[in-house]
């Protein structure tokens, strides 16, 4: 059976840097057309909640109205205008990566943004309450005072995050492609002795020199028991024959994610070992399979989980079948249990069934995948055998 799905032809294993296309780059048209989205959704949240204006805190939602990609920043959006309010750190990056009106705030942003707010009369005011500090919450309540309402929203920009436009689904593939071409590349090279720190700092290593700004998220590299913890941070222990290895990992790119699982064994592994192995990839391949347009979220974490169960492996199975992925490594949908979103061509989602044993091993495979109307897309190039080094 040949594993290697997705990636484009002769791209896995090769050290070469991303070649970038055309499309792989946001455009200011894009910004413009989400933004316009954002005021048709405040159009609706007017009538339903007499909202006037959304205040956005969270900076990946910043960065995908805006393209603004600083660490301080909060965007007041009407149905006609959308101001960034930023501090002079960034006066230069902001006026060079956004179209949109930029304040740069000589003071606390709050007071600038309760400013502009009064200016334009605005009584109430929607803010992202699963997406603020208390710190700012109490910032925000001092520069507001009783001349506006904060009204708490969810998932409003969270919302159109989901689809990912074509250029965004270039940028997650060309992050997917640079760390499974780290991976295959660190695997080669594994033997007895190297720690897992050592391991987890090469494959960051090399996914910046493959053209990443970094990790995703942190590495993870979890050798013989440690594997059984499904979110190990890598230690300085040493790998030896005879034992298994998790890496879980992904890139940085142009501001996008990627995620991908895999195990490999120093030694022949036990029998024990290639029967869990062979689970857990069926139940991979089966939810992979099962993944299209219009399929419930929930619906996909059913197949892989019946999958395992049929091999008596349901309880060794701790957490959910995966998530969606995209200026952050973890979106929604959730493919958990009982999750009713319904995917949607153009969602970027992971695969990611695994089993956990505490005081023996973990195993766990993942890709990442666009969801296409017949089906999905494997962006996840490195193959899915059980490497034997
Ligand atoms: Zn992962
Ligand atoms: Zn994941």
């Amino acid at each position: 059976m040949d594993l290697r799905a997705g990636g484009r032809p002769g791209s896995a294993g090769e050290a070469t840097r991303p070649s970038v296309t055309i499309q792989d780059r946001v455009t200011e048209t894009e910004y413009s057309e989400r933004r316009q989205r954002l005021a048709g959704l405040l159009a609706g949240l007017r009538v339903e909640s007499g909202l006037q204006a959304l205040l956005v805190t969270a900076l990946p939602n910043v960065r995908y109205l805006t393209g603004f990609s600083g660490s301080n920043a909060l965007l007041l959006v009407t149905e006609d205008e959308t101001v960034l309010f930023t501090d002079p750190r960034y006066q230069v990056q902001a006026a060079g990566e956004t179209a949109v009106t930029v304040t740069v705030a000589r003071g606390p942003i709050e007071e600038s943004v309760a400013a502009r707010a009064a200016k334009l009369r605005l009584k109430r005011i929607g803010f992202e309450e699963a997406r603020i500090g208390y710190g700012e919450w109490r910032a925000l309540g001092s520069a507001f005072g009783s001349k506006a309402r904060l009204i708490g929203t969810r998932d409003v920009v969270e919302t159109l995050r989901m689809v990912k436009s074509p250029a965004e689904i270039e940028l997650i593939r060309n992050s997917m492609r640079i760390a499974s071409t780290a991976y295959e590349s660190v695997v080669l090279e594994l033997k007895a002795g190297i720690s897992e720190l050592e391991i987890a700092a090469e494959l960051e290593y090399r996914m910046r020199r493959g053209g990443a700004e970094g990790a995703s998220f942190e590495t993870i590299v979890a050798a013989a028991d440690r594997s059984a913890m499904p979110h190990a941070r890598p230690s300085p222990n040493r790998l030896a024959a005879n034992q298994l290895l998790l890496v879980d990992m992904g890139a940085l790119y142009a501001g996008y994610a990627s995620d991908m699982t895999r195990v490999v064994h120093l030694g022949k592994p036990p029998r024990k070992v290639k029967a869990w192995y062979r689970a857990v990839l069926e139940a991979q391949l089966a939810a992979i399979d099962a993944v299209r347009h219009g399929v419930a979220a929930g619906a996909i974490d059913r197949r892989a989980r019946g999958v395992l169960k049929q091999h008596g492996l349901e309880e060794a199975f701790v957490h959910s079948t995966g998530h969606g992925l995209g200026l952050e490594i973890h979106e929604r949908p959730r493919l958990g249990k009982g999750d009713r979103t319904r995917l949607v061509e153009g969602m970027a989602v992971t695969v990611e069934p695994g089993v956990y044993f505490g005081g023996l091993c973990g195993i766990r495979i993942e890709d990442t995948v666009i969801v296409r109307k017949n089906g999905c897309e494997v962006l996840t190039p490195a193959s899915k055998e059980l490497s034997v080094i």
